[in-house]
């Protein structure tokens, strides 16, 4: 007989292992049908899971990650390291700087049609992110940022949207003012030129 285990979170939520294994499983035999060598250590991935009892609670502390570009086990493992390195980096900026105020910004552009244009689309975006971010009207609050990649497709047209998502953290005194705040009209003209 045995016994089936549940990961659950602080929140009370439980992991999703099992849909990540299948999902994981899924992409090892797409793999093993186009004969690509690393199938076997993507289907190897997190297939046993040690878990140790500290106090009331079980520990993961060994196991094997294939670390695989594609692989949905390691991308979800990866997702949740990174969120705890947000938290520590956010934890930090805060106890540095007690009086900064975060701002999340979200720039676009047009969507695409074709993976060669979304490759220069993102080449370009990149390029303007780094002039926007230089610009005198940003620099004279700003003290540091976070900024992530996302794109996603459009189901009915098939064209694709990517965006940046930024975490701005700014000196207070881009409050305080109108020299110093940036209303989101002057931030998308802001982008334009950029
Ligand atoms: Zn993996």
């Amino acid at each position: 007989m045995s016994e089936i285990f549940e990961d659950i979170t602080d929140n009370g939520k439980v992991r999703p292992w099992r849909e990540r294994k299948i999902e994981n499983v899924r992409y090892a035999e797409y793999l093993s049908i186009l004969e690509f060598k690393r199938a076997h250590d993507v289907r190897g991935c997190g297939e046993v899971l040690r878990f140790r009892k500290i106090g009331e609670h079980l520990k993961l502390y060994q196991t094997w990650f294939c670390k695989k570009r594609l692989c949905p086990l390691c991308n979800w493992r990866k997702s949740m390291k990174n969120s705890s390195q947000l938290k520590q980096i956010i934890a930090e900026t805060i106890k540095q700087e007690p009086t900064g105020r975060f701002l999340f910004l979200t720039l676009t552009v047009k969507n695409v049609m074709t993976a060669e244009e979304l490759k220069q689309s993102l080449r370009a975006m990149t390029k303007a992110f780094g002039k926007l971010s230089r610009y005198k009207k940003v620099t004279k609050n700003l003290l540091g940022y976070l900024r992530s990649t996302e794109i996603t497709v459009n189901e009915q047209d098939g064209s694709y949207n990517q965006h940046l998502h930024v975490l701005l953290f700014v000196k207070s005194s881009y409050f305080k003012n109108s020299n110093n705040y940036l209303a989101q009209a002057e931030w998308a003209k802001l982008w334009q030129k950029a």
